[in-house]
């Protein structure tokens, strides 16, 4: 049945990152000292019929506030590998966070895939705790709900096909309403994370990341994770720099830029 699916080019684009210590990233802290940056990514799916953006990173303005270390526009990103944000029909939202959702308003075609847990989330009480409301910036979350009303958001409840060979998966956990995609390329179903697990050692040593809302639910995310992928090296996590030592640039020129996710990764580094 897989055979007669498209067989989507995927990519990550890194747009940002920020310096960390291992401690920083995983809940109860790590016994190890050390260094453990953060990298920023967003994720393109692209056939000769359709393409998705997966997520679409902050602003300079909001890396200046918050201290991150902007590399380029998301949007630049995207155009580097041949897309023009002004034509992007689909963009799935894995959730609101502000590093996921931030340039939603360079997307003037776009409809926006998000979870309808992630909306409620996002506007409800909880966000009067500031340990919960410092992920999100009120304007992004003003933005979709705009945008809704103008009839560019598409809301699941659950898990969903979005279209062949791109699935949506709703897990919660790290936000109430976080959703992973799976993508079906030449190596098969590859697992496109987010932050159901920032880094490859989060999943690995079910330690989960420190931004949570339901940690349960953080554990069950690891375990759907490994059951929609077809190996553990399907699974691309959110925020890990591994994925760029992992995967090959497109080209050349594109080296520490953006990574082919469709491709094997070397894991011998
Ligand atoms: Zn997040």
């Amino acid at each position: 049945m897989s055979s007669t699916l498209p067989e989507y080019e995927l990519f990550a684009i890194r747009y940002a990152t920020r310096n960390a210590q291992r401690r920083d990233h995983f809940i109860g802290g790590d016994p190890h000292e050390g260094l453990m940056p953060m990298d920023y990514y967003l994720w393109l799916a692209t056939s000769k019929e359709r393409t998705f953006v997966i997520d679409c990173g902050f602003t300079a303005e909001v890396a200046a506030e918050r201290k991150r270390t902007f590399l380029r526009s998301p949007i630049e990103g995207l155009k580097l590998l041949g897309v023009d944000a002004d034509e992007v029909r689909d963009v799935i939202l894995t959730h609101l966070h502000y590093d996921h959702v931030g340039n939603f308003h360079k997307f003037p075609q776009a409809r926006f895939h998000l979870q309808e847990a992630e909306i409620h989330y996002a506007t409800g009480h909880y966000m009067s705790y500031p340990r919960l409301s410092h992920s999100f910036e009120a304007e992004d979350i003003c933005g979709i709900v705009r945008l809704n009303f103008a009839q560019r958001v598409v809301f699941y409840n659950g898990s969903s096909e979005l279209a062949p060979g791109i699935t949506l998966h709703a897990v919660g956990g790290h936000s109430a309403g976080l959703q992973f995609v799976r993508v079906h390329t030449a190596r098969g179903w590859v697992v496109v994370a987010s932050d159901v697990t920032h880094f490859y050692e989060n999943l690995e040593s079910h330690r989960p990341f420190v931004t949570a809302f339901h940690v349960g639910q953080m554990f069950e995310g690891f375990d759907a994770l490994m059951a929609h992928a077809p190996t553990p090296h399907h699974i691309v996590p959110g925020h890990d720099p591994l994925v760029m030592k992992r995967y090959p640039a497109p080209s050349r020129e594109l080296e520490g830029i953006a990574v082919r996710l469709d491709v094997m990764p070397n894991i011998a580094n």
